[in-house]
């Protein structure tokens, strides 16, 4: 009933050009006034005080647990909507309720990077006078996925809902989930290929796509007839929206019970209160102080078939800077990351700043009070131009997660060492799990259909150590705090890829005193498939987290293919065929087991589309998670027990640990102790031998910069920093004591120069 009467109000009040906003106010105006408020009194909407809280704190607590509790149950009745074992395993989805100027209230659990992708999105409306044009009423729909807007790759496709009272917006909700292909050049959610905006899928900027809880004809032949997978893309629609009109539901019911009045106070008051529970925490868990730290991924394209202009090898290079203040304000400084590129894994400064509320959400924040209060609480400082805030509308970003997982490492370690310094040694943690490899790629499935995969069996990377535990193996991934690494029956239906085996893989995680969560590996067959591609992506050359406190970083990637197998042979006769892990690549025993016209094991570990014919096979090897402490101190027992849990190949207990290991008829692994403890005291004057005065190797290593003796892909990463920040550049000059003269510039290199500047983005 009074829906239908705020519609009809409604109606009537945009007849007049009546503003939705509250107190005759454009979204617009009201947007305006928050930031000013906030920005003048340095708290959300200027409450000094929280008269409501303060007030009612029962009633206030209720309301806060009716919404959280509807929020989740939305998404998880919602999920169940979906096809897409992406979203239906995985639950790679979120939905989130905002304020009518988009600061987030309150989110579900999920993928909670988007609570403030979406509110971007909103933000963007609100300033581009969506009011207007094409107008903002009850029952509309809105899609967005552009991620120079408001997102963080093409695939993540949000859906965005209005919620009216007696014709006055009282705020919006918005739901997102992962799509399993976009349309991009190469089929799967996040491809390899693109290396520019052009390559990178359908791209929905904003756009309203129903009128009156009703999807648009034009809209649904449009969208189905740009993406490979149809059928999952119309039903992650309905998840989307069935999930968000639940939340609309919800937020009427607290207001018919509540009032209009009281509900409004609440969602300002949260917020503060969310700013001030986050400032609290910085308060009670770290230490005032300048915290640095640095992480970097390779990029191998030098042989990839891209562009010619995209055809180098480089790094991304992610420094970062944490400021604690003494006031409980927090500052994260990326001053000298390098320049933006031409792939499929440049950021924008929405995806990185709520990427890392969704770290903070599993350390600093671990509550449901997670909302836009925290953004208010802190300031980043993203350098214009460089990967994680292109000045160029051309940039790609369906892989944007290759670096971000990895520039939020760092973080972890910086975070750490305040607790350590605290004593709360159980929330220490060694980083996280550079989350690859993905398997992805497409072509016709086993039910002849148009097809694309993507595996996220990455869900379940090994966690980083603690400082009084070993991480978790196979668990967990940044970005999705309930990840889960899904049943392998319902990825064989998903995928015309039969597991030959799914098991744990030895020497993934970093070594250490407490070492990381292990990894692991899956092995798939193609059955059923036609004119079928894949490709492999993740970390391969370089290690891309750091071990903390003398902890080794987690093992980098390696890619196994094996084409024009005989294994249908082999079946039909009841030969042995590979099965297992492919546990210690130096000594491969798929082989024993198989004869096959091409078999690749190498470090490029990121490739563009490559043919599979059926029987072909593809290893799906997820990374590990880096350790704590110096491995000479892990105990005999720990390692016994890795070595026969299959975490640990005997010969590099033997190096890394100093691990005196035999094993007993049964094949069972000892680790004798006292022999262990010997080699230990041997390892540690050999690391003494071994080891040179600081001063001396920097000595060397300046020589070598000045002489610029390094590969190409480091200096193009350093010319790339250089040319965006003088103070990154004075820096480095002056901790090497390099001559004034001294430069590096990216125009010197041999490599393709291709990015001109432009005049202006279109907006
Ligand atoms: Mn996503």
């Amino acid at each position: 009933m009074s829906i239908n009467l705020s519609k009809k109000q409604q109606a009537l009040s945009q007849l007049k050009g009546n503003p939705i906003g509250w107190e005759g106010k454009t979204l617009k105006q009201m947007r305006q006034d928050m930031d000013e408020v906030s920005r003048s009194t340095g708290h959300y909407a200027g409450l000094e005080t929280l008269p409501f809280k303060e007030a009612n704190p029962i009633r206030y607590e209720k309301i806060f647990a009716k919404l959280r509790g509807g929020v989740v149950h939305a998404r998880e009745t919602a999920k169940k909507v979906a096809a897409s074992p992406i979203v239906e395993q995985e639950g790679e989805l979120c939905f989130t309720l905002y304020t009518p100027e988009a600061d987030s209230v309150v989110t579900s659990t999920g993928i909670i990077i988007h609570v403030g992708t979406m509110g971007a999105a909103i933000k963007y409306m609100i300033n581009n006078d969506y009011e207007q044009n094409p107008g903002i009423a009850d029952g509309d729909i809105f899609c967005n996925n552009d991620c120079q807007i408001g997102n963080v790759h093409p695939c993540d496709i949000h859906t965005i809902v209005p919620i009216f009272w007696e014709g006055e917006l009282i705020g919006w909700v918005g739901g997102v989930t992962h799509v399993i292909d976009v349309g991009a050049t190469s089929p799967g959610s996040m491809s390899v290929g693109p290396v520019s905006r052009y390559d990178d899928g359908y791209q929905v900027a904003c756009r309203k796509v129903g009128q009156d809880d009703t999807l648009s004809k034009d809209w649904l032949i449009e969208s189905q007839r740009s993406v490979r997978t149809t059928k999952y893309w119309v039903l992650d629609e309905k998840t989307r929206i069935a999930g968000c009109h639940m939340i609309r539901d919800l937020v009427l019911n607290i207001v018919k019970e509540e009032g209009v009045d009281a509900y409004k106070d609440f969602v300002r008051e949260v917020i503060e209160d969310g700013r001030r529970g986050f400032i609290n925490q910085v308060k009670t868990l770290l230490i005032p102080g300048k915290y640095r730290q640095v992480s970097f991924v390779d990029v191998p394209y030098k042989n990839l078939n891209v562009p010619p202009y995209a055809r180098l090898d480089t790094i991304m290079h992610a420094p970062t800077e944490v400021t604690v203040h003494n006031n409980g304000k927090f500052e994260i400084d990326f001053d000298g990351a390098n320049r933006w590129g031409w792939h499929s894994y440049n950021a924008t400064p929405v995806a990185i700043t709520s990427g890392i509320w969704v770290m903070m959400s599993q350390t600093l924040i671990p509550n449901d009070r997670v909302n836009d209060g925290a953004y208010y609480a802190s300031q980043f400082d993203l350098p214009y131009g460089s990967w994680l805030h292109p000045d160029d509308i051309r940039t790609a970003h369906s892989y944007s997660w290759h670096f971000l997982v990895s520039a939020w490492s760092p973080i972890w370690r910086a975070l750490s060492r305040n607790y350590f310094a605290r004593g709360y040694l159980e929330e220490v943690n060694a980083g996280n799990a550079n989350t690859s490899n993905w398997l992805q790629g497409g072509g016709i499935n086993q039910f002849g259909e148009i097809h694309a995969v993507n595996s996220f069996e990455s869900s379940a990377e090994g966690v980083g150590a603690s400082a009084v535990k070993d991480g978790i193996s196979h668990a967990a991934a940044i970005w999705n705090p309930e990840g889960d690494m899904g049943d392998m029956e319902i990825w064989e239906l998903a995928e015309p890829l039969l597991y030959l085996g799914r098991n744990i893989k030895p020497n993934t995680a970093g070594y250490g005193k407490y070492r990381g969560g292990s990894g692991y590996e899956s092995l798939r067959m193609v059955y059923g498939a036609k004119d079928w591609t894949m490709y492999f992506m993740g970390n391969g050359y370089m290690a891309s987290d750091c071990g903390l406190m003398g902890g080794y970083p987690a093992a980098s990637g390696y890619r196994f293919e094996a084409h024009g197998t005989d294994i249908k042979e082999r079946i039909e006769q009841r030969l042995p065929i590979p099965t297992g892990g492919d546990s210690d690549p130096d000594y491969p025993e798929y082989e024993e087991n198989m004869d096959a016209k091409e078999i690749i094991r190498d470090k490029q570990s990121i490739t563009t589309e490559t043919v599979y014919e059926n029987y072909d096979l593809y290893l799906n090897y997820l990374r590990g998670g880096p350790g704590f402490g110096d491995p000479l101190e892990r105990k005999p027992s720990m390692i016994q027990d890795d070595l026969n849990e299959g975490h640990l190949l005997p010969r590099y207990a033997e190096k890394v640990y100093g691990a005196v290991v035999t094993q007993n008829d049964k094949g069972h692994y000892l680790v004798d102790e006292e022999k262990t403890s010997l080699r230990r005291a041997e390892i540690r004057k050999e690391r003494l031998h071994k080891a040179i005065p600081a001063q001396q190797w920097m000595e060397s290593e300046r020589e070598k910069i000045i002489n610029k003796e390094a590969s190409v892909q480091v200096r193009h990463m350093y010319a790339g920093s250089f040319a965006l920040s003088e103070r990154f550049n004075a820096e480095f000059t002056e901790f090497w004591n390099l001559p004034v003269e001294w430069k590096l510039t990216e125009d010197e290199l041999e490599v393709p120069v291709f990015g001109a500047k432009i005049n202006k983005n279109p907006s």
